[in-house]
């Protein structure tokens, strides 16, 4: 599996793994045939070798949990994969590219990107010494005619997204202080640090001279 953000925020990298990339849930409810995410296996055959490319665009899958940083509900997600029929199963391969959008960790400013995730993925058919051999949440199934993306998607999609989405690579964050965005206030912005057995005093001198105006 390997992850970029397209505008260079952040990057992870790692490399293809299988089957353990994505996590299949026990007891999935079957396949939609009219869902976008679901492809029948009847166009690609079971001829070992045999391939189908796709491209798609789709509407994001449903994410949940609190990120800073999240591809937005409704957003159009592109699929470019391609499906090869294996002995086992049916290998998918391929990119999955989502808007995300969200919060610089530091600054709190917006933050605007594009997401590429890989894809890597085999789908066993029930038939397999895969399918005998391994546990339904190890590997994702075939599904009779369908094989259904959709949570292979989603999973890419929540590991590619930054840890800590940032504005850019060096952005500077808030002033303990005042709270304003370094990035925005001249350079060397600081405060003076007052001792507190001064403040009092200091305070006492402003009441002192507001009275005198
Ligand atoms: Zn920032
Ligand atoms: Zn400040």
């Amino acid at each position: 599996m390997s992850a970029k953000l397209a505008g260079g925020l952040n990057r992870h990298e790692g490399h293809c793994r299988m089957p353990e990339n994505s996590t299949p849930t026990r007891g999935v409810p079957h396949a939609d045939p009219r869902s976008p995410y679901v492809f029948d296996l009847r166009e690609l055959g079971r001829r070992a070798g045999s391939l189908k490319h796709y491209r798609r665009s789709v509407p994001a899958p449903a994410i949940v949990g609190p990120q800073l940083i999240a591809v937005p509900s409704g957003a159009v997600v592109r699929l470019d994969v391609r499906l090869e029929s294996v002995t086992e199963g049916v290998l998918v391969t391929g990119s999955v590219t989502a808007p995300v959008s969200g919060e610089c960790a530091r600054c709190l400013e917006p933050v605007r990107d594009e997401l590429a995730v890989e894809l890597c993925e085999l789908f066993a058919y029930p038939d397999s010494a895969t399918d005998r051999t391994t546990e339904e949440e190890e590997v994702h199934r075939v599904d009779g005619d369908y094989l259904d993306v959709e949570p292979v998607v989603r999973d890419a999609v929540v590991l590619g997204l930054p840890f800590t989405p940032l504005c850019r690579p060096d952005c500077a964050g808030l002033c303990p202080t005042c709270g304003g965005r370094l990035d925005d206030l001249p350079p060397g912005h600081a405060h003076e640090q007052i001792d507190p057995r001064w403040a009092a005093l200091a305070s006492r001198r402003d009441t002192d001279t507001a009275s005198k105006e």
